[in-house]
């Protein structure tokens, strides 16, 4: 079932979400809130989609990239599905990525990222993982994270003269990421 965005104004979006609990994981009408986020996500061409997004400030967010047309420039990132889970920076190093977001319609900007993390998290049925990250998809897990501790990309723009509307941006900038994109994808493989 595609389940209703939350838009930024919505006070979900500033909540620091709870850690969904082992018991709460397991049962049949959290799988099916799971599935749901999955299919909200791939209806809305989201990057990622995190549980404040749809209303439930839940630990939980889920990040896939395929032939996404809201980022056509984007490598690609399989499904993954992280409940509960810890981001340690593995580098002082950042990027500039430019950020848009399903809660806020109609607006991008710049934001610095940390180019190489670690994510530790619990799979949908309770499986611990361990999963290094790098490049524009760990730029994606940290804005995803964000999500969850009630933390929007606007709060991270450190330019304001980066925000741009999606027309502005595919019309003046969109070319120019695209170069800047390839060079991260060729540094850090993601
Ligand atoms: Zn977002």
């Amino acid at each position: 079932m595609v389940l209703d965005i939350t838009q930024i104004g919505n006070p979900v979006l500033r909540e620091i979400c709870e850690e969904v609990p082992e018991d709460v994981l397991e049962q049949d009408d959290f799988q099916a809130f799971i599935d749901d986020l999955i299919e909200t996500k791939r209806h809305a061409n989201g990057a990622g989609i995190a549980a404040p997004q749809v209303g439930e400030p839940f630990r939980i967010f889920v990040v896939e990239v395929k032939n996404n047309p809201r980022y056509p420039y984007k490598p690609e990132a399989e499904l993954t599905i992280c409940v509960n889970p810890k981001i340690t920076f593995l580098t002082d190093e950042r990027f500039e990525n430019y950020e848009g977001c399903l809660s806020i319609p109609d607006l991008r900007g710049k934001v610095p990222r940390c180019p190489h993390i670690r994510v530790e998290a619990l799979d949908r049925h309770g499986k611990a993982f361990t999963r290094e990250v790098k490049g524009i998809t760990a730029g994606t897990f940290q804005h995803e994270f964000d999500h969850i501790d009630g933390i929007l990309f606007p709060d991270r723009v450190t330019d304001p003269h980066t925000l741009s509307t999606w027309n502005e941006f595919k019309e003046r900038h969109e070319d120019g990421v695209r170069v800047e994109v390839e060079a991260i994808v060729a540094k850090w493989g993601e």
